[in-house]
């Protein structure tokens, strides 16, 4: 039974592991990087970053139950690799009223164990935060932070390579269902399977040759380069979520691949679809929006105003929606199955969910 996964992303990497734990035979097919995106003619991903929030709450049960899952293997995917991509920095998630209620709620739900804290604790424990007077919030101490999504696909593939999976580095032209096998076409030939699991992000719909089902959006992030001395002072500094217009997210300082330390803030105020290859081809080539970077950096000063940064800039990426806003792991047909949907929030639950996309071959299998 020979098994491809299509898709070297977050889930298709984690899908790829499962499968070859349970001893399959499986290829996990998709190409590396992009060296130069401004270039770069051919498909993107959306883990081209050294930080992801890692956390156990959210306001939907449903999440907080696939992160924990996901968390508790971190250490064994590690293990399996030998590539570290996780970072135990803690995460807040602070709100009004209505905000804390709908994540005490789900974390009520799941048992989930965090300091909650008032305005007072709020402000004594996060001196650098300045948040509106209305807000309390929820620390996860532990089991929660960041994680590198880079160096995750990367300790995904290892490990599932060291379990006996074949890397294909090829971009998928399309896939042929037939009655007793399904063909992949790349660049560099075409390739038989049984069963076919499509895991290709934002370009999933355009792999499978089906209607548009997933809604895609623009994202700009923005760059604070911070000396090592301000992040020596940052040092207890969470990962933070916070009741705003524009939903923004905010990681700690995180030394990226040009060895400088640089903390994120991401939160759109306008969502911006993107409907063919070449608008989101496009969008990542672009590198962001310089008015929604500077309108993030407005935010952060509010945030942080003893903040010291010493540079500004931003990256592109794109988050990818179902009607639901639940992923779609679900099987299309005997030989064909589909695993996408991370609604901006597939990062820290990535293992769970590709461990749910190989258990619907499995179970089409046997094994
Ligand atoms: C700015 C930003 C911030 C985010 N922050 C967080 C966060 O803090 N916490 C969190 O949990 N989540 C976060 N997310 C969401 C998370 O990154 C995504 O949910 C996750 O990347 C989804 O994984 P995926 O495998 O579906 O897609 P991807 O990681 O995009 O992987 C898809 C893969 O498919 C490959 N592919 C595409 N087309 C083809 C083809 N034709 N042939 C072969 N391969 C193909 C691509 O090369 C890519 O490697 C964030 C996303 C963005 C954009």
């Amino acid at each position: 039974m020979k098994i491809a996964v299509i898709g070297r992303g977050l889930w298709g990497a984690a899908a790829a592991r499962h499968l070859a734990l349970s001893g399959a035979d499986v290829t996990l097919i998709g190409p590396s990087e992009p060296v130069d995106k401004t270039a770069h003619p051919g498909v993107f991903g959306s883990h081209y970053d050294e930080g992801r929030i890692t956390r156990k709450n959210a306001s939907d049960p449903y999440w907080a139950r696939i992160s924990i899952a996901s968390i508790d293997r971190y250490a064994e995917i590690e293990a399996q690799s030998g590539i570290g991509f996780y970072t135990e920095a803690g995460a807040v998630l602070a709100g009004g009223a209505d905000y804390m209620a709908l994540v005490e709620a789900s974390r009520a739900a799941c048992d989930i164990s965090c300091d909650m804290l008032d305005r007072a604790a709020l402000a004594q424990r996060f001196a650098f935060f300045d948040f509106p007077d209305h807000f309390t919030g929820y620390h996860e101490v532990t089991r929660a932070g960041h994680i590198s999504p880079r160096r995750l696909v990367e300790a995904q593939t290892k490990a599932a390579q060291n379990l006996g999976a074949k890397l294909l580095p090829e971009t998928v032209d399309g896939i042929n269902e037939r009655p007793n096998t399904v063909e992949v076409i790349t660049a560099h030939g075409r390739h038989s399977f049984d069963q076919v699991l499509v895991a290709a992000g934002y370009n999933t719909d355009r792999v499978l040759g089906r209607d548009a089902q997933l809604q895609v959006f623009a994202r700009t992030i923005a760059f604070f380069e911070v000396p090592p001395a301000e992040a020596l002072r940052l040092k207890s500094m969470p990962t933070l979520i916070y009741e705003a217009a524009e939903d923004p997210y905010l990681l700690p300082p995180i030394k990226y691949p040009d060895g400088k330390l640089y903390i994120k803030l991401g939160g759109d105020p306008d969502d911006v679809p993107l409907s063919s290859e070449k608008d989101v081809g496009d969008w990542f080539r672009s590198g962001g929006n310089r008015a929604v970077r500077d309108h993030q950096a407005g935010i952060l000063r509010s945030l942080m105003p003893d903040l010291n940064f010493t540079s500004l800039s931003m990256g592109a990426c794109v988050t990818s929606w179902t009607k639901d806003r639940r992923p779609e792991v679900a099987r299309l047909s005997n030989r064909l199955s589909v695993c996408t949907g991370g609604n901006g929030a597939g990062a820290k639950c990535s293992d769970e969910i590709g461990r749910l996309g190989a258990a619907l071959i499995l179970e089409e299998t046997g094994d």
